[in-house]
């Protein structure tokens, strides 16, 4: 397992053009590794080859239960290659080792295996239509999936669309990020080494033009895009050419709710997570932090306290909390709305811990800008790094309506301990997913759905397998009697 060579067909292949480019270790600004530049004319080979996989290939004949193994038996062969797969994570976005071993691998495991138990249970349904028609629907695989992965959760995301894609039946061709690609590539590598007929996992590199040929490819039948909103409308427009299906799970804005009646100790250490884990680089971490007057002093001191402690350095050392950015461009832009809020007056605090230098390294400490108006653009925009905005509330309404005044709808926290109060706010909210005195849970089998400019269709759950099939109603007539009509 190398994860420098793309998987197409039962090839590890280079690009046709020799074309390479490199990634950067976002903790040494140093390039680690060189990858092939897929052109269009290795996304066409990797499509036509998960193509005849699919049409005319073994996989299509092989049982469910026998998917099923052959998934179960990739897993085993992940967990034995762990540690290499958290490297290249590390290596090639930032994030902390620990966190990529036994966070990361774990996550993307637990999805396999969910999907892997799915295989030969995915059911159409009979449909009463009377003594003289029997109806019923399968669910078929829709064919060739292209998945397009983003750089934050490089082998879990590559999972998320992989498992249930396989599950289905269906062949893939996985794209990962061009900032972070080499986990999805050795995950593809190690799908050949497991037994996975030719041409069922394929996996190409590159940037948005590889991404672009990809998902504008005549014959891939769904694509499956986690990445940033502005992206996501063009993948949208690519699947409208060709009336294909396509699931988005794009940005977020996620607000996190404290009233006074909260666990204010659970409360705090999850906002710490929130706000900092994978130096705040998730869709949902908790950019606007909603704080009620009467606790306000309090919980921020409390956790600008615990940011000072918060070690920020080299992601390999093992109590490293928070690594780089992962990449200058995204230190750019993070660095940038910190600056549109300082120059917008609003106060701010910073946090962070280094118990070194950091000389080198996308480095940003955690920072909070206080008191900040809804309508702020560090309150509306996706900032995508360890930067949260407190936002004053008084009441439930205020917290709704302040909760849902952006453009997107991806998560909600609530922190209360008032039962009815948290049932009524997560009904109000305008997003796919609603904690309750918790943050970031996602687990396979709970569906992930974006509302408004957060995305289209669920990814993971039971429900991903209707996004990864499509439905066929046979009508069987058992009346000889010629129609009416016709009759
Ligand atoms: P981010 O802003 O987090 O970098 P992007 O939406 O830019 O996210 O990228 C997510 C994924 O989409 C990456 O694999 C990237 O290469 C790919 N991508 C970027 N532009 C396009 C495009 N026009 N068409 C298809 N894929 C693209």
């Amino acid at each position: 397992m190398t994860g420098i060579r793309m998987v197409i067909g039962q090839e590890l292949a280079a690009a046709q053009s020799g074309k390479t480019f490199e990634v950067i270790n976002p903790a040494t600004e140093q390039a680690h590794a060189r990858v092939p530049e897929a052109g269009p004319e290795d996304v066409d080979r990797a499509v036509r080859a998960a193509r005849r996989a699919f049409d005319s290939g073994p996989w299509r004949k092989m049982s469910p239960a026998d998917r099923g193994l052959l998934m179960f038996r990739l897993a085993d062969r992940i967990e034995a290659h762990r540690e290499e797969l958290a490297r290249l994570d590390t290596e090639d976005m930032g994030k902390p080792y620990v966190h990529a071993k036994q966070h990361d691998v774990s996550s993307a495991l637990a999805f396999l295996r969910f999907y892997a138990g799915f295989c030969d249970k995915i059911r159409g349904s009979q449909i009463p239509c009377g003594p003289d028609k029997h109806v019923y629907t399968i669910r078929e695989p829709v064919g060739v999936v292209a998945g397009i992965v983003p750089w934050n959760f490089p082998l879990v995301i590559a999972m998320q669309k992989l498992a249930p894609a396989l599950a289905c039946g269906n062949t893939v061709v996985l794209k990962p990020a061009e900032q972070s690609p080499r986990s999805a590539l050795a995950l593809a590598e190690l799908c050949l080494e497991t037994g996975f007929p030719e041409g069922v996992v394929n996996a190409v590199s590159g940037g948005g033009e590889t991404g672009a040929a990809l998902a504008a490819h005549p014959l891939v039948d769904k694509i499956s895009f986690t990445g940033s909103t502005e992206v996501g409308k063009k993948i949208m427009h690519a699947a409208a050419d060709h009336i294909r299906k396509v699931t988005l799970e794009l940005g977020g804005k996620t607000a996190n709710i404290i009233f006074p009646d909260a666990d204010l100790e659970a409360a705090l250490a999850s906002c710490l997570l929130t706000s900092c884990y994978n130096s705040g680089q998730i869709c949902t971490t908790g950019s606007r932090l909603l704080l009620h007057p009467e606790i306000h002093d309090r919980f921020l001191d409390a956790l600008l306290a615990r940011l000072r402690t918060l070690k920020v350095g080299d992601p390999m050392e093992e109590d490293t909390k928070m690594g780089p950015l992962v990449s200058k461009e995204q230190y750019d832009r993070v660095t940038h709305y910190i600056e549109i809020g300082k120059q917008n007056n609003l106060r701010f605090y910073t946090g962070g811990f280094r118990a070194k230098p950091l000389d080198r390294g996308y480095y940003v400490d955690p920072l909070i800008f206080d008191h900040v108006p809804v309508d702020a653009r560090v309150a509306q925009e996706e900032i995508f790094g360890p930067v949260i905005s407190t936002i004053d509330f008084r009441d439930e309404d205020e917290a709704v309506a302040y909760a849902n005044a952006t453009s997107y709808g991806l998560a909600t926290a609530i922190w209360t301990r008032d039962l009815s109060r948290a049932h009524r706010l997560a009904a109000a909210m305008q997003s796919g997913f609603v904690w309750v005195n918790c943050n970031h849970y996602w687990v396979a089998q709970i569906p992930y759905e974006g509302h408004r400019q957060s995305g289209l269709g669920a990814d993971m759950g039971v429900e991903a397998v209707e996004s990864y099939t499509r439905l066929k109603s046979t009508i069987v007539n058992l009346d000889p009697a010629p129609h009416p009509w016709a009759g």
